[in-house]
C-alpha cells in the first residue's frame, strides 16, 4: 500500500504520492461508475446501498484521508487541502476514471452552511456524520403552498422549554425516504413580517412524528416525498443561526444548492455505462449509433451543428465555472452568481436531452416493452427528468428575478 500524500509537500510531490496513493487504493471496480445527482453513486447514509460492492472500501479509504470533503478542516473529517491541492485531487481522480466516494445534500448544502453558521457543538456533531457517510440529508423548504414565495411557508414550530413541537407539510423533499436528517424551515414567529419569523432546524426523521410519503413523477421514478411533521418535538439546540433569524440561513443554503446543481447539470454525464467504450463524447456516440448513413445521424450536416454548439457551449462554460471557483476564496460563501450559473447550466441540460431524444429518433421515446433496450428507456425518463432542472432550486424566472435585482441592480 502506498503512503498517504502529505498536505505540507510541495505540489508537484504531493500530485505525484497521491496519484500513487489512488491507484494503489482505489478498487478496480469502481473505476468508471456513473454518479449523479438524481441519486447514480454512493450517497450513505444508514441504509446505504453500495452498488458495486467495492464502493463501500473506496469510501472508507477516502474518508480516512479526509478525501470525502477534501476543504473542509481536519478537525471536522475533511482533508484540510487547499484549493490548488483538491483541484490536484480532482483532475487526478478524473485520470484514474474515479466517481466521488460519496455524494449528496449532506457534503453539498448542509455541511458547507453547517461550517459557516454551526456552533463548535454542531459543528462536532454533524460534519464528521457527513464525511464518514454515516448520515444521509434532506433538505425540506417546499410546501404544497409554498415554493417561490419560500417565505410564506406555514409549517410551524411552537417553543416548549428546550424543545419545539413541529406541525406540518414539507413537499417535494427529494430522497426523503432514504435520508436520515432532514434541514427544514419552520415557522416560529407568525407575527412577525414573514421573512422574520422563519426558523432553520435540523431534525433526526427518526423522531415520533416525522413521516415521509413518496409522489410519483411522469418520469417514472420518483425520488420526490411528502414530509409530514405531527406534533414532532425538537431540541432547540439543533437550531441553525439565530431562532427567527433563519432566512439568512436558508438563503446562503440556496446559493450552495444552485452551485451544485449549476455542476452537477452544466457537465455530460461522468463517467461510462458499464461495458460501454467509444469514440468521442456521448452524443457523438449516440449520432454514431442511430441515423442512416456510415457514420450514422453524424453524416447529417444540421445536426453536426447541433452538436459541436452544445458542445462549445458546455466547454466554455464548464471554463467559466472553474475560473469562478478558483477565484473563490476558501469558505467563500456563492453570492447571486450561483443563479447565472443554475438558469444557464439547467437551460443546457435540457438542451443536451433534447437533442439526445432527437437523434435517437423513435428510439428516444421508449417507455417500456421490449422494442426498447434499457439505454433508449433511459434516454426517455432522463430526458422527462430534465424538465424539473428549471424548478428545482428555485425556477429560471426566480433566478432571473434574483440576477435582474441583486446582479444586474435593476429597479423592482
Ligand atoms: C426535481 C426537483 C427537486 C426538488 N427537490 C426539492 C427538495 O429536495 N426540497 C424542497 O424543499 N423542494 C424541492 N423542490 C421544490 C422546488 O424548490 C419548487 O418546486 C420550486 O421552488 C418552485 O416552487 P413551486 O413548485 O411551488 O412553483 P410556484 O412557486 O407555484 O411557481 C409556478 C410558476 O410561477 C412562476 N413564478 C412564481 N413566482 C414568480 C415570480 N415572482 N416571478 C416570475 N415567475 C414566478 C414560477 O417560475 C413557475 O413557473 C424540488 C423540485 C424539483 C422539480
Amino acid at each position: 500500500m502506498s503512503a498517504a500524500p502529505s498536505v505540507s509537500a510541495d505540489l508537484d510531490t504531493f500530485r505525484r504520492d497521491l496519484r500513487a496513493w489512488l491507484d494503489a487504493n482505489a478498487p478496480a471496480a469502481v473505476r468508471g461508475v456513473l454518479t449523479s445527482i438524481e441519486g447514480q453513486g454512493n450517497w450513505g447514509g444508514r441504509r446505504p446501498t453500495f452498488d458495486p460492492p467495492e464502493m463501500k472500501t473506496w469510501m472508507e479509504r477516502m474518508a480516512k484521508q479526509g478525501f470525502t470533503a477534501p476543504t473542509w478542516p481536519t478537525e471536522y473529517g475533511g482533508g484540510g487541502l487547499s484549493k490548488e491541492q483538491a483541484k490536484v485531487l480532482a483532475e487526478e481522480m478524473a485520470a484514474l476514471k474515479l466517481p466521488p466516494p460519496l455524494m449528496g445534500f449532506g457534503l453539498e448544502m448542509i455541511g458547507p452552511t453547517l461550517l459557516n453558521f454551526g456552533t463548535e457543538e454542531q459543528k462536532r456533531e454533524h460534519l464528521t456524520q457527513i464525511t464518514s457517510g454515516a448520515i444521509r440529508w434532506c433538505q425540506g423548504y417546499s410546501e404544497p403552498d409554498s415554493g417561490s414565495d419560500l417565505a410564506s411557508l406555514q409549517t410551524r414550530a411552537a417553543r416548549d422549554g428546550d424543545h419545539f413541537i413541529v406541525n406540518g407539510r414539507k413537499v417535494w423533499t427529494s430522497y426523503g425516504d432514504q435520508a436520515d436528517w432532514i434541514f427544514a424551515l419552520v415557522r416560529t414567529d407568525p407575527a412577525a413580517k414573514k421573512q422574520e419569523g422563519i426558523t432553520f432546524l435540523l431534525i433526526d426523521m427518526e423522531t415520533p412524528g416525522v413521516s415521509v410519503r413518496p409522489i410519483r413523477l411522469i418520469s417514472g421514478k420518483s425520488p420526490f416525498c411528502e414530509t409530514i411533521f405531527d406534533d414532532v418535538r425538537v431540541p432547540v439546540k439543533n437550531v441553525l443561526g439565530q431562532i427567527n433569524g433563519g432566512w439568512t440561513v436558508a438563503k446562503a443554503l440556496l446559493g450552495y444548492e444552485r452551485s451544485m446543481i449549476a455542476e452537477a447539470f452544466g457537465a455530460s454525464e461522468r463517467g461510462k455505462k458499464k461495458g460501454g467504450v467509444g469514440r468521442g463524447s456521448r452524443l457523438v456516440q449516440l449520432a454514431r449509433q442511430y441515423g442512416f448513413g456510415e457514420e450514422g445521424a453524424l453524416d447529417d450536416a444540421v445536426l453536426r451543428d447541433e452538436i459541436a454548439q452544445l458542445e462549445m457551449d458546455e466547454r466554455a462554460f464548464h471554463l467559466t465555472v472553474q475560473r469562478s471557483r478558483d477565484a473563490a476564496k476558501a469558505g467563500h460563501r456563492p453570492g447571486p452568481e450561483s443563479s447565472l450559473f443554475k438558469v444557464y447550466a439547467t437551460e443546457l441540460n435540457k438542451d443536451r436531452h433534447e437533442l439526445s431524444v432527437r437523434i435517437a429518433g423513435a428510439q428516444g421515446l421508449g417507455w417500456e416493452g421490449p422494442g426498447y433496450d434499457e439505454d433508449e428507456v433511459a434516454l426517455t425518463r432522463q430526458w422527462l427528468r430534465s424538465r424539473g432542472n428549471s424548478i428545482e432550486g428555485g425556477t429560471s424566472e426566480v433566478q432571473l428575478n434574483i440576477i435582474a435585482k441583486r446582479v444586474l441592480g435593476l429597479p423592482d
